[in-house]
């Protein structure tokens, strides 16, 4: 089978950086800016960055419903950081224009750990990952104030949550992309493929 295609939103953030994780882990990374790209892929990733920037953009190219409709559909999305942020169902600290795409049932606080220490890295035990702890790279970071029953907590990072999967969606609070470690996107690239032949090839 051909390498799994997955698309990067590339309207603001750490697009490369992504698209290079990808590329570590043997996925065809591309970059998705217009609804009609959604179309071929098998998996999604929404980059780190600053999501009321995302939300803002994706409004001006149109792509706030097609997103929305991708996630809803159960298409394998990995949200990191804003990314993890456009992916709650519920904000709490968001600004009050912000859009999401919601996927998860979980409540997310915005720049949570960013009050505390505005960026830090820590060792991260995530469920699902095999050989040993991830370095959490958290920058203004939000995280996970609770989860509904559907959402799985993978990790916990000094009491709150930070990793989280919800069916073939993933969020962390922190980036792997900034990091030699791609375990993170190895784990969504498998879902990825996994939900190929099952998830329909068309947004
Ligand atoms: N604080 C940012 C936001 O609200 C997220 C920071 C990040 O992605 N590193 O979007």
């Amino acid at each position: 089978m051909s390498d799994p295609v997955i698309g990067v939103l590339a309207l603001q953030g750490d697009v490369r950086e992504h698209l290079a994780a990808l590329a570590g882990v043997g996925a065809e990374g591309r970059q998705v800016r217009r609804p009609e790209e959604l179309a071929d892929l098998d998996g999604l990733v929404v980059p780190g960055g600053e999501s009321t920037t995302m939300s803002n953009l994706a409004v001006a190219f149109g792509l706030l419903e097609p997103l929305r409709a991708f996630v809803a559909a159960g298409r394998p999305v990995y949200g990191t950081c804003a990314g993890m942020i456009m992916l709650a169902d519920r904000l709490l600290d968001g600004r009050p224009d912000q859009h999401t795409l919601g996927g998860v049932d979980m409540t997310v606080r915005r720049n949570a750990f960013g009050r505390q220490n505005e960026s830090f890295e820590a060792d991260v035990e995530v469920s699902g990952v095999a050989g040993g702890p991830v370095r959490g790279v958290f920058i203004r970071a939000p995280w996970v104030e609770s989860v509904g029953e559907a959402a799985q907590v993978l990790a916990v990072h000094d009491g709150h949550t930070v990793a989280v999967r919800q069916g073939n969606v993933l969020a962390t609070s922190f980036h792997p992309e900034l990091t030699g470690d791609h375990r993170l996107h190895g784990l969504f690239v498998s879902m990825a493929a996994e939900a190929r032949g099952t998830a329909p090839a068309a947004a």
